[in-house]
């Protein structure tokens, strides 16, 4: 698959289709893949942190998450042009399985949010197969890579937020039998419906990062790099 290279870090140029047809065909092949969303504050911290450079350029897939990617590879005359965001990304598996009966493992979130997840998405995809889940403050290490095995997953969703999550899944990718890594964040408190997603015109108009500013204003510490990033990115250009 095509990538860009936007300060370092590599970003995949490609749409839900495209991705969705590697991630089918890296299944049915029994390949090991990893997807990992980038974002601005991820490429920043990347810039500083050799070991977080080499874990999201060793991924399979790097998905341009933040609208921040987007603007960063026009400036840069790159050719990304849309988001391919983790959630939206983390549907597609749940379509594949959906679709084709791949056998999905929920890793991460409280126990009663993790719970609630699961059910909206076999609401929304009947025939969806959730191997089995187990929530993120599971102490016992070897029993979450146990419950993984034991369930036959082929596709792990980790939700415990960056970097704990992609470090778990490349600790454990090549012991764990399932083939399809995602880090998804806090999706499963998304889809639980105990954190709104931000309204269709916000996320089509590049805004769903004020939603969630206005929603944990302490995020602003977290959203103020994107401001240095696009600079750096138009600069390291020249
Ligand atoms: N979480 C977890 N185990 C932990 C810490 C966090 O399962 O030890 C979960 C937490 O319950 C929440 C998610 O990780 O569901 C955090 O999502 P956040 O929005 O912080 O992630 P981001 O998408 O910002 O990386």
């Amino acid at each position: 698959m095509e990538k860009e290279t936007i300060l370092g870090v590599q970003v995949c140029v490609t749409d839900y289709p495209q991705i969705k047809a590697a991630i089918k065909e890296d299944l049915e092949a029994q390949r090991k893949a990893f997807l990992v969303a980038i974002n601005p504050e991820k490429i920043l911290k990347a810039r500083k942190d050799e070991a977080l450079k080499n874990l999201l350029n060793n991924a399979t897939y790097q998905i341009a998450d933040g609208v921040g990617v987007v603007y960063a590879s026009k400036l840069r005359g790159g050719k990304i042009r849309s988001r391919v965001t983790g959630i939206d990304s983390m549907k597609m598996l749940c379509e594949l399985s959906d679709e084709n009966g791949y056998r999905i493992f929920m890793y991460g979130a409280k126990e009663e949010i993790l719970q609630k997840a699961k059910e909206k998405l076999i609401e929304t995809y009947p025939n969806i197969q959730i191997a089995g889940t187990m929530n993120g403050y599971q102490k016992d290490k070897q029993a979450v890579v146990d419950a993984i095995n034991e369930s036959k997953a082929d596709i792990v969703l980790v939700a415990m937020g960056s970097p704990r999550q992609e470090n778990w899944i490349v600790e454990n990718m090549n012991t764990v039998c399932a083939k399809v890594f995602q880090g998804v964040g806090g999706s499963f408190d998304v889809v639980s419906g105990t954190i709104p997603r931000a309204p269709q015109w916000m996320q089509k108009c590049g805004l769903e990062w004020l939603f969630r500013l206005l929603r944990e204003p302490k995020r602003i510490g977290r959203q103020i790099h994107l401001v240095s990033f696009l600079f750096l990115a138009l600069f390291s250009r020249h």
